[in-house]
């Protein structure tokens, strides 16, 4: 349990296609948020005292918590950072300036997710972001000229974009990390009311188009969203898809813990802001081996070092290959897997059908 993500729900605005856990602030909200933190951290620590390999704070926006709330936040973080530890925060260019960089340094910052979406203004208006293309600019040249790793966040195959402006921008700015994520319209958020549609094919080809344009400058596909710089891998999401464990801390935030007696693990998703205030525990679901093989499965094929079905087998004691390998051979037959000993790594055909794929597994497995 070396890892810990800290989901702090506050936006500035609301951006329409949202649906994470968000909240505006109003009178006292953040106070309370940071006593409620302070105390669920205490207690997680005491169960869970490892240093940390990683530290993930995710949103909402954790830049738009106030210097002294975000000292505050740090300071009710009662676990140690191991030697060379990832500490990630998720930012808006809005909410960066030199100082505010020193500050995040101070507490142990060293890698900025900064939500830039694009550089294009009728793009930024569009998805109704605070920023525009100049403030994303200058925030990613601070975050680089302090020595922060920095990651950018793209939305990519909006109608009105210049998909590949967009991407040659973000290659050109020398940053190590790009998450390029096409718009997902979420039931009940304000673009989902307005008849918002996704159009599969034009995404599609914008996610071409970035493993191209990104990989010429260096920054390989090393999962269906995300590019890198050798080394510059997420290694706190790196954790997630290879079906590990991790602590956290905060309203609806998920964590997953070993789990007892037949299950394998246990997820922990604790309520939104308002009950959680209240101290309303986390809700609980158990997995058994079998239901934790699919989910590595399906999240191990999203990275392109795939999934290693003998490590899972060691992992949940199951005897899985024995299902699997007709149906590991017909997709590789297809052209969608390629097969090591008993790795099974997706070919880059493979990833706008990565649901197919994972489907026609998960049948295998369930005989
Ligand atoms: S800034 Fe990010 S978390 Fe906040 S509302 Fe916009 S998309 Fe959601």
């Amino acid at each position: 349990m070396a890892s810990l993500y800290v989901h702090v729900p506050f936006c500035p605005t609301l951006c329409p296609y949202c649906d994470f856990h968000v909240v505006r602030r109003g009178p006292g909200w953040v106070e309370a948020y940071l006593r409620r933190l302070g105390e669920e951290a205490q207690a997680l620590h005491a169960r869970f005292p490892e240093a940390l390999d990683t530290l993930y704070l995710g949103g909402g926006t954790p830049s738009y918590l106030r210097d002294r709330e975000l000292v505050a936040l740090f300071q009710s973080l009662p676990w140690r950072l191991a030697e060379g530890a990832e500490v990630t925060l998720e930012a808006n260019p809005g909410t960066l300036s030199p100082g505010r960089l020193r500050l995040l340094k101070d507490l142990g910052v060293n890698r900025l997710s900064l939500g830039v979406q694009s550089f294009q203004e009728p793009v930024l208006r569009f998805l109704g972001r605070a920023h525009g293309r100049k403030g994303a600019l200058r925030a990613v040249e601070m975050a680089l000229e302090a020595g922060f790793r920095v990651s950018l966040d793209l939305i990519l195959g909006l109608p009105m974009q210049d998909v590949e402006e967009d991407l040659k921008k973000a290659a050109s700015l020398g940053v190590g990390h790009v998450s390029a994520y096409t718009l997902q319209v979420e039931k009940g958020t304000p673009f989902a009311l307005l008849g918002l549609k996704e159009d599969p094919e034009r995404e599609a080809w914008a996610m071409e188009r970035a493993e191209a344009l990104l990989g010429e400058a260096g920054l390989f596909r090393y999962e269906v969203s995300n590019f890198a710089r050798e080394g510059e891998e997420a290694r706190h999401n790196l954790v997630y898809w290879r079906a590990g464990f991790w602590l956290a801390l905060g309203p609806a935030a998920t964590g997953q813990y070993p789990g007892r007696g037949a299950f394998y693990a246990l997820r922990r998703t604790s309520p939104p802001l308002p009950r959680w205030l209240l101290g309303e525990p986390p809700k609980e679901e158990a997995l058994s081996p079998l239901e934790h093989a699919k989910e590595a499965l399906m999240l191990g094929l999203r990275l392109r070092e795939g999934v290693d079905v003998a490590g899972l087998e060691a992992k949940t004691g199951l005897s899985l290959w024995p299902l699997l390998q007709e149906k590991v051979r017909e997709l590789a037959a297809e052209g969608l897997l390629a097969v090591e000993g008993k790795r099974l790594k997706p070919t880059p055909k493979a990833f706008p059908l990565l649901h197919r794929v994972v489907l026609a597994l998960w049948e295998a497995l369930e005989g």
